[in-house]
């Protein structure tokens, strides 16, 4: 024990440096090589750990470079950096470790992930974020033959595209077929994209440890989503010639959208999401069970499947601080609300335009529930100054009532005091008369 802390007087410069944000003296110290990146302070706790805690990305990025460890567990309760890069919550620091090889399934000795740290500290877009990683060598691998085949299953330039669908944190529907819509590629080689897919979910599935069963999830649903788009674009293709392929989809996307007369909930989109959850193939894994039980534990209605899946795969939210697109679920802060009902709002006019065929059914009904809102609103604002006026009132005549009982008070005071200044008188002028008659009295004697 004396050894150890007298091997170790105090933190190690490097360290020191790191805390300081003084990454030209890291650097200096490293190309004098008075320095090693594995270092460690008296907590195990290497230059890494200390700036990814930091959220210090560009030393981060430094020290990797220098060949520091990206998954060092010497810490005494083994966090790895990206464990503290998860708890700074910086978002660039955990992508960067992320990129850079990081285990998303290490635990520390209370057997946490980083994703559990994160949510624990309610860090939830690191959570959504590291949820969400796969490097894309694993997407690449399929655009390689493998095995018999003369070519990969894949063509290579699709291999970017469904790359970033997966990396997508938005799971609505509509927002995967807008993405389609918006890559020839991927609208080209759906089938082979939802294929792969498949491929990808049955072998996380398969992994003999540490399966990420929200990537397998997400895989699966992804493909269920493809498969369907792609259906629809056949199915049209067959019906029309000629016709672009993106109007071809925006039929599918009405669909989705369509909402029940009475009221405009999404029935449809709700009964499409329970369909894929529930064709998902591993039905033992944990995250699945947990999954349906949440789902079938609530009434079409009062649950949205697409908000308990995003949950699972995204992570929970406390709380939201940006509006819903109405179209297709991004979130985004300069959201246009419908100008007449200032009810639903849009991430971009394509997704008003898209919504208004709906829409427009309920903009009368949502715009009257509007004039209502604001109307008891006014009313409450009206009440509300009322209060506030009684109030003051109410202040002011006590005030009043106060400054009268002082005035009293005073005047009171007054009259004791000339009370008494008149018995002094009174007094005194006896006392003169009792003077003068003794003086008398004298001068009878
Ligand atoms: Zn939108
Ligand atoms: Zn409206």
């Amino acid at each position: 024990m004396a050894e150890k802390e007298e091997a170790k007087p105090e933190l190690p410069q490097i360290i020191q440096l790191v805390n300081l944000n003084d990454i030209t003296g890291i650097k200096n110290l490293l190309l004098r090589g008075e320095a090693k990146v594995g270092e460690t302070d008296n907590n195990g706790m290497t230059a890494l750990h200390h700036a990814a805690y930091k959220g210090y990305t560009d030393i981060c990025k430094l020290l990797l470079d220098h060949g520091a460890d990206i998954n060092d567990d010497s810490h005494d309760h083994r966090y790895s950096p990206l464990h503290f890069a998860a708890l700074s919550g910086n978002i660039e620091t955990v992508q960067l470790l992320l990129t850079s090889g990081a285990r998303t399934y290490h635990t520390n000795t209370l057997g946490r992930t980083a994703t559990q740290m994160a949510a624990f500290v309610g860090n939830h877009t690191v959570v959504a974020l590291i949820n969400n990683y796969l490097p894309i060598s694993d997407v690449e691998y399929y655009t390689q033959p493998h095995g018999l085949e003369k070519e990969g299953k894949l063509p290579s330039s699709v291999s970017r595209s469904l790359y970033d669908l997966i990396m997508q944190v938005n799971l609505h529907p509509v927002k995967i077929a807008l993405t389609v819509e918006d890559s020839k590629e991927l609208q080209n080689n759906m089938e082979s994209a939802a294929a792969v897919l498949n491929l990808m979910c049955e072998k996380e599935s398969k992994r003999s440890e540490n399966v990420n069963e929200v990537i397998c999830i997400k895989f699966h649903y992804l493909a269920y989503v493809l498969k369907t788009l792609s259906k629809e674009l056949k199915k049209s293709s067959e019906q029309t010639t000629g016709e672009k392929d993106s109007s071809i989809l925006e039929s599918i996307i009405r669909k989705w959208l369509r909402g029940r007369t009475s009221d405009g909930y999404e029935e449809y989109l709700e009964f499409y999401i329970r369909d894929a959850i529930k064709a998902f193939p591993y039905v033992e894994m944990p995250l699945f069970i947990q999954l349906v039980q949440n789902i079938s534990g609530s009434n079409i209605g009062d649950s949205w499947a697409l908000g308990v899946l995003s949950g699972c795969i995204n992570g929970q939210r406390a709380f939201q601080d940006d509006k819903e697109c109405a179209t297709c679920g991004q979130e985004s802060k300069e959201a246009r609300k419908c100008s007449k009902c200032k009810y639903v709002q849009y991430c971009n006019r394509r997704c008003q335009k898209l919504h208004w065929v709906i829409h427009k059914k309920f903009c009368d009904k949502l715009f009257l529930e509007y004039q209502k809102r604001e109307k008891q609103r006014e009313e409450e604002r009206l009440s509300e100054e009322e209060q506030k006026a009684k109030d003051q009132k109410l202040k002011e005549d006590k005030q009043k009532q106060q400054a009268d009982e002082k005035d009293r008070n005073v005047k009171v005071e007054d009259i004791i005091q000339k009370q008494e200044i008149m018995e002094k008188k009174e007094t005194q002028e006896k006392g003169e008369d009792n003077l003068s008659v003794q003086t008398e009295n004298v001068a009878i004697t």
